[in-house]
């Protein structure tokens, strides 16, 4: 029977979400223990937000609770046909002693863009925002105090119809859960070496390559397993069509510093996915006074151009690891140094103007600062 008290039926209020807390949560010393090196992805917080959602009832549930394995009939749709999406959003602390998501907006937006693609219900961004802000202020205690620390929110949503029929599923679980995150690298900011895969690609024109969907990972793992089985850090990715134009990391956006001192990356077109961290460095570049061109560059001419010197830097870039540098580059065809194989000085100076807005070192002119208290 529906239970009216739970459901959001204005999709445009401030959802409420019902606290349910953990009864046998952390408790201070152990949380400090698992905080002094948490790395990426394995340290989880006590609660999580979730929202349920039916055709009939709309979005209702919203809550606050522990973070508990879910009970899943193994007819549910989404372990049959993927239908799954997800975002990846950061809470910092700031410099004042504050707490900070940057740019939730874009996240609660791309998420809704990612689900149409997905022919998923569209989360109001209403409720992704309410969601991610209410998770943060229950663990904000989660977020490391060590150098480069942040919560990393993951926002997703799963099909969770029982019905083995192949179409849209009526019925969805949206959840965020959060992740105690230390700097991505454990020293400095090492410059990683790519291969670019020649066999494999992520994502064709009309696919889903521009939806934030575990199918794309599902697809790219066989590529990234092959760069480091050959040695690299992370697989480079060429169009489906041509095999010739650079696209993008299995999960990064790629930039590339030129001598005239001009930013390149590749256009958004379908197939690469529309980083928050590629538009907010789009940005900053040209506050920086860096021409900057969303223009194609094919493989070939990328390394004329590093053996050339014509190419000074790469880098890639994502809400994890923020900005890479990318120092090698290698396929069949072999391999190539770019600029000194080293961090370059506009990646780091990129990384360093992004860095600071995030952690309200600097001023925060376009309002990307999301501040929670
Ligand atoms: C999430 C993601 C990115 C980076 O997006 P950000 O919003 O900057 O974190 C880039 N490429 C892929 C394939 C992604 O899934």
């Amino acid at each position: 029977m529906a239970d009216h008290a739970t459901a959001i039926s204005a999709p445009n209020a401030a959802p409420v979400f019902a606290f349910e807390p953990h009864p046998t949560p952390f408790d201070t010393t152990e949380r400090a223990k698992l905080l002094e090196d948490p790395g990426f992805g394995r340290v989880f917080t006590d609660h999580m937000a979730t929202v349920r959602y039916s055709e009939a009832r709309g979005w209702y549930d919203a809550k606050i609770e522990q973070r508990a394995p879910f009970q899943m009939d193994a007819a549910s749709a989404v372990l049959h046909y993927a239908q799954e999406i997800f975002e990846g959003l950061k809470a910092y602390r700031l410099e004042d002693g504050g707490t900070a998501l940057f740019r939730p907006e874009e996240n609660a937006a791309r998420f809704r863009r990612s689900a149409q693609r997905m022919a998923m219900a569209e989360l109001p961004e209403e409720i992704f925002l309410a969601s991610c802000r209410e998770l943060v202020k229950t663990e904000r205690d989660w977020i490391p105090t060590i150098d480069g620390g942040s919560l990393y929110l993951r926002p997703f949503m799963i099909a969770s119809e029982v019905f083995l029929g192949v179409k849209p599923s009526t019925e969805y679980i949206y959840a965020v859960i959060a992740s105690s995150a230390g700097n991505y690298f454990k020293s400095g900011t090492p410059a990683i070496s790519l291969w670019v895969s020649e066999d494999y690609t992520r994502a064709a024109p009309g696919g889903t390559g521009a939806a934030k969907c575990g199918g794309n990972y599902a697809t790219s793992l066989i590529a990234q397993a092959e760069a480091m089985k050959l040695g690299h850090d992370q697989v480079l990715l060429l169009d489906a069509v041509e095999r010739r134009w650079i696209e993008e990391l299995g999960g990064m956006n790629i930039f590339f510093v030129l001598d005239d001192g001009s930013l390149v990356t590749p256009p958004l077109g379908g197939t690469i996915l529309p980083g928050i961290t590629r538009d907010s460095l789009l940005i900053l570049a040209r506050d920086l006074g860096l021409t900057v061109r969303e223009e194609p560059y094919a493989i070939d001419q990328c390394r004329t151009d590093a053996e050339s010197g014509r190419l000074r830097e790469a880098f890639a870039c994502g809400t994890a690891a923020v900005i890479t540098p990318i120092g090698h580059m290698a396929s069949k065809s072999g391999a190539f140094t770019i600029g000194s194989g080293g961090p370059g000085q506009t990646t780091m100076k990129l990384r360093q103007s992004l860095v600071d807005i995030q952690r309200g070192a600097a001023p925060d002119p376009h309002g990307w600062l999301d501040r929670l208290d």
